[in-house]
């Protein structure tokens, strides 16, 4: 099947098109009606249709004779743990793991909150919750009390899982302490908590409320899937939104078992058999989509991988995992591969490393840099692909589709829509722009299968943000163009695009820039503010270890650069040398909180920054800047 064909198809007739791919599923009932319009714009994915999703991914397999092949291989450098578990095997686990939560009253459609560390049972839980219909919210270990305590409000949780401890190269983070303390910051209280004990830490128990996870799971009988419907949640993920309160994405089983294994196919070229390696963290999108449900749904071996990038034990750890495993896809963010290439540049680490299982690597979740990009392919001699998504879609939006024929790249586009997304560009009044036009990027009604359609609990804050800016379509909040041939560019949340003397310009493409000097290891630029102008760009830029070059240098280097490459109007003639730039623990530049320190307002560190002392560095250069006022 080629691209061109199914893409076409995809659009004209997106009910035929979802009903051929929902053949491949294995439903309890196949759906008979495919797509149904709703009057406030959403839409529903196989309204009729019954399954259950861990079934998909575990008993399914197994009947189709996969029981002795590994379904997950779990892999802790700091703790040495390697474990490997058969599809037979996690089946009999998270069966009887769904038999305690039922035990413990978890019913069909009750909330679950799972507060781990990348450790299998975290896999088992998510996997447990879907088999008996409960709806699993992942919380990411790393995050502090009072947003756990947020969304154990909003999801109103019958039951919450935890672990002793999650693990950094260097210290042990104990959880239950955050568990209690959201507890007492929350007001719903989940019926009990179940812990589980990691020899690195021991979590005291509370009589009564606090279960131990062993102990308890001790008599617990196995339970088979229950029937759902294909529009049942299958999980709600947070996302941080503009205001305070994070919004609860909520997946349907139904529309994301169609949609993950189409992708797992056709974007990704996965088959039965493979090993597949998300490399993220249960506690994001990426972790539901391309560590559990979907290499699962798709019969491949997951690898668990509770480790860095770098410093566990070092920048070659990738590629120890991949040449163990003999991994043959990736998923990663850019931004761990800019940390490699920082301690590795000559990729010599890399290079005592077999690559050979290794098809292609996949980066998402931010600007794919074209310096990074170049490097990865270099080094590692295989196909680098940027793509593009959000928790919203759960799935690709634009991407290559290395499954089906006609799959081609770009340099600095995240590729063409896969099937089934119908992207376009918008001007601020909401009219269609031409090619290589800068606007909103949006996907024309209705989305494919997988894509969230609601909020949980807040049905309007969804049609509020999503689909009411541009009646017809849904708002991605990203900005960008497409090229002739339908190649998409994103340049970054629609609130990067920076406007200097009434000209509107991308400070993605100006990064883009920065980031291919040899000296530049990362960089942001974010548009501050100037008198004159409105608005100038700024970057603050990390230099690669032993760079040899000084700040007046580079901004010389970069001044003639960004004047010949994007031209005089960019007005760029400021950078600042910093040691680290704010990101959030999945590794996101924290570009708004960097535009607010420059624009000296005040401001709250978000709970998402990886680390706080990153911000004095950052207050102290930026504060020379002049201000608006
Ligand atoms: P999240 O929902 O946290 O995964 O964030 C989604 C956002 O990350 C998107 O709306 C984009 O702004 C950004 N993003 C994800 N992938 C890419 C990419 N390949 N290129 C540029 N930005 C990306």
């Amino acid at each position: 099947m080629s691209y061109q064909h199914s893409y076409a198809h995809s659009i004209a007739d997106p009910a035929a098109f979802w009903a051929e791919q929902a053949r491949s599923i294995a439903w309890y009932r196949a759906p008979a009606i495919t797509l149904q319009d709703n009057a406030d714009g959403t839409h529903r994915w196989f309204g009729d249709g019954r399954l259950n999703s861990c079934y998909l991914a575990l008993d399914h397999q197994i009947e189709q004779g996969r029981g002795q092949q590994l379904a997950l291989v779990y892999d802790s450098p700091v703790t040495g743990a390697q474990q490997a578990y058969t599809y037979l095997e996690l089946r009999d686990e998270v069966a009887r793991l769904a038999g305690l939560l039922s035990q413990l009253g978890v019913k069909k459609g009750d909330g679950v909150i799972i507060y781990m560390p990348m450790v299998p049972q975290a896999a088992m839980a998510m996997l447990a919750c879907a088999r008996i219909g409960a709806v699993h919210s992942v919380v990411f270990g790393g995050f502090a009390a009072n947003e756990l305590a947020l969304r154990i409000d909003d999801a109103r949780p019958t039951l919450l899982l935890t672990a002793s401890c999650g693990l950094e190269f260097d210290r042990v983070i104990e959880y239950k302490p955050l568990v209690d303390r959201a507890l007492q910051l929350a007001q719903h209280q989940p019926r009990h908590v179940l812990v589980l004990q990691r020899p690195q830490a021991q979590a005291p128990l509370q009589p009564g409320r606090d279960l131990d996870w062993a102990e308890a799971l001790v008599g617990a009988v196995p339970v088979a899937p229950v029937v759902l419907d294909a529009g049942d949640p299958l999980y709600i993920m947070y996302t941080s939104g503009t205001t305070g309160k994070p919004k609860g994405i909520v997946r349907e089983n139904g529309g994301n078992a169609v949609a993950l294994r189409y992708a797992m196919h056709n974007i990704y070229g996965m088959q039965p058999g493979d090993v597949w390696w998300g490399i993220s963290d249960v506690g994001w999108v990426v972790g539901h989509s391309l560590i559990v449900y979907g290499p699962l749904m798709c019969g491949c071996t997951t690898v668990f991988y509770e480790g860095k990038p770098i410093r566990t034990p070092d920048a070659a750890a990738y590629w120890r995992v991949v040449q163990q495993y003999k991994v043959n896809g990736l998923f990663c963010a850019p931004t761990a591969m800019r940390a490699i290439r920082k301690e590795d540049p000559e990729g010599e680490l890399l290079g005592q490393y077999d690559l050979s299982s290794l098809r292609q690597l996949f980066l998402a979740g931010e600007k794919l840099d074209s310096s990074t990009h170049q490097w990865l392919e270099r080094v590692t001699g295989k196909p680098v692909h940027d793509h593009w998504w959000q928790t919203e879609t759960g799935w690709p939006v634009t991407a290559p589709c290395v499954g089906l024929e006609g799959s081609a790249a770009r340099p600095g586009s995240s590729n063409r829509a896969v099937p089934g997304y119908h992207v376009r560009v918008l001007d601020d009044e909401g009219h269609l722009l031409g090619t290589h036009q800068q606007g909103a990027i949006v996907i024309a009604l209705p989305l494919p299968p997988g894509c969230s359609q609601t909020l949980w609990g807040d049905h309007d804050r969804y049609l509020q943000a999503y689909l009411h800016t541009y009646p017809g379509y849904y708002h991605t909040g990203d900005g960008g163009f497409l090229d002739d041939d339908g190649f998409v560019y994103i340049m970054g949340r629609t609130d990067d695009v920076i406007n200097v003397s009434g000209h509107r310009l991308s400070t993605g493409e100006m990064e883009d820039l920065v980031a291919r000097h040899a000296a530049v290891a990362e960089c942001a630029v974010i548009g501050v503010h100037d008198d004159i102008k409105g608005q100038v760009p700024l970057a603050l830029v990390v230099l690669k270890d032993g760079a040899g070059t000084t700040e007046a240098q580079l901004l010389a280097d970069l001044v003639a650069r960004v004047r010949e490459e994007i031209g005089a109007l960019a007005c760029f003639n400021r950078v600042r040398l910093v040691r680290r730039l704010p990101k959030t623990r999945s590794g996101k530049i924290l570009r708004a909180l960097l535009r607010k320190i420059a624009d000296g307002q005040a401001y709250i560190p978000p709970s998402t920054l990886d680390d706080p002392a990153v911000l004095q560095e950052i207050e102290t250069v930026l504060a020379e800047l002049p201000k608006a006022v």
